[in-house]
């Protein structure tokens, strides 16, 4: 990992190496310009604050896999309980989404970042940033040391604490909902399914989820309005259709974080600085992942900024990045919003009639029929009494689970 003097011009300045700025700097790098993070912990990766969960289909979409060693597990499928217990399961027979280690997966990011020739600092802190007419100026502390560094452009990929962009004047994400995860082992678990529990006792203004990490081991979490750990314990233990099977279970280790559902923020650039995954609330609003969108949108920041300074290009030049993820995404993002808020005000006994329902009858054709998502936040609205329509709204929407 490498050395910046204290008087040194970068081209590219990222704040940190998550998912987010590792991939900025991957694309920025390959425009042939220098690039440097800035990492304030000492470990790519820790603390970790996720469940891990990415869809095969994103990956897809990012063009590449995890290597094996990153993937604990795969999953083909997710069942879907309700409030009182009703159930029905959405598979398919290959692998539809990768458990993932976490810290391994961003160390291997942080890796191919430096292969590519990205210069990671670590345990170094970005303290604050300004911006000047032809440069950003960047306070680092590094073992209580300051120093001063400029960067011809700065991607913050600060994560959802927000502490640089809201000095700098950004909006910050909103609907944050506070979560806690178990790493447990000794559990009796599906390897080959997710599951994932609704109801407003359970997780209100979210979802509990048990993840299977192996045969006998799961990641089991959930995010709330508020007390989160006591709900998760109480999940554990009480839930009837849980307490036996991860009751006697043993907690590994216990992860906090927080879980954005109020989707991106309202402007992610300005003058010579672009935001990035959490911190620009790149998040999915109905399940809270963040790592595919998020590197799909820093992505596209990594190659404006590489080009913006390669090409020394005008200021004005970067508002490409928001104009093209917008372009991309913003109308998922927004269904997405919707879908969530919707989910919020179903009172349970209605989701527990949605779910007997559902599992009830084959909908299949009447997805593949209805699959468009305009169309579905339209029959929303109209149609909150119509089961079948709630249903396939419903069914249509849980691709984003997985
Ligand atoms: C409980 C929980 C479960 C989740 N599960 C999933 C899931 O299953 N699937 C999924 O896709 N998403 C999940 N997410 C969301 C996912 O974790 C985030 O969307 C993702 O980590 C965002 O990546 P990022 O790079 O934007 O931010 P981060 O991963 O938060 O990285 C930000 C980095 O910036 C560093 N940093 C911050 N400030 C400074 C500074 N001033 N100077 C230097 N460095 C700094 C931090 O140390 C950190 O390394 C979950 C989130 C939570 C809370």
């Amino acid at each position: 990992m490498s050395n910046v003097t204290s008087d040194e011009e970068v081209d590219v300045a990222i704040i940190g190496a998550g998912p987010s700025g590792l991939t900025s700097a991957i694309k920025a790098v390959t425009q042939d310009v220098e690039v440097f993070v800035f990492e304030e912990h000492k470990t790519i990766g820790l603390p970790t604050h996720c469940a891990g969960l990415v869809s095969v289909k994103g990956f897809k979409k990012l063009g590449f896999h995890p290597p094996s060693n990153v993937v604990l597990n795969r999953v083909r499928g997710a069942i879907f309980f309700s409030p009182s217990g009703h159930s029905f399961v959405v598979e398919r027979e290959k692998e539809q989404a990768y458990v993932l280690d976490r810290v391994l997966f961003d160390q291997f990011l942080a890796l191919n970042a430096e292969r590519k020739g990205v210069k990671i600092k670590l345990g170094c802190k970005v303290d604050s940033v300004s911006v000047g007419k032809k440069k950003v100026f960047v306070k680092l502390v590094e073992e209580d040391k300051k120093r001063d560094i400029a960067a011809k452009v700065l991607i913050d990929a600060e994560g959802v604490r927000s502490t640089i962009s809201r000095k700098l004047g950004f909006s910050t994400p909103q609907a944050l909902l506070p979560a806690v995860q178990f790493e447990m082992i000794n559990v009796d678990v599906d390897v080959d399914f997710v599951e994932l529990y609704f109801g407003r006792k359970i997780a209100p203004g979210f979802f509990a989820w048990v993840i299977p990490t192996s045969d006998n081991s799961a990641r089991v979490g959930l995010a709330a309005k508020n007390r989160p750990l006591d709900l998760l314990k109480r999940f554990i233990k009480r839930h009837e259709l849980v307490s036996n099977r991860l009751g006697r279970g043993k907690i590994a280790r216990i992860i906090g974080g927080t879980v954005i559902t109020g989707g991106p923020i309202s402007r992610t650039w300005r003058s010579r600085i672009l935001l990035v995954g959490d911190v620009a609330g790149q998040v999915k609003p109905t399940t809270g992942g963040g790592i595919i969108l998020g590197s799909l949108c820093s992505a596209i920041a990594g190659k404006v900024a590489g080009k913006f300074v390669r090409e020394k290009l005008p200021v004005d030049v970067l508002s490409t990045y928001e104009k093209t993820w917008r372009k991309l995404f913003d109308k998922e993002f927004k269904s997405m919003k919707l879908l969530r808020k919707f989910l919020n005000i179903l009172p349970d006994k209605t989701l527990d009639k949605l779910f007997l329902y559902i599992s009830r009858y084959d909908f299949n054709e009447d997805i593949a029929r209805f699959g468009d998502m305009d169309f579905q936040f339209k029959t929303i609205l109209k149609s909150l009494t119509n089961f079948k329509a709630l249903s396939i709204i419903f069914l249509t929407s849980l691709s984003q689970f997985l």
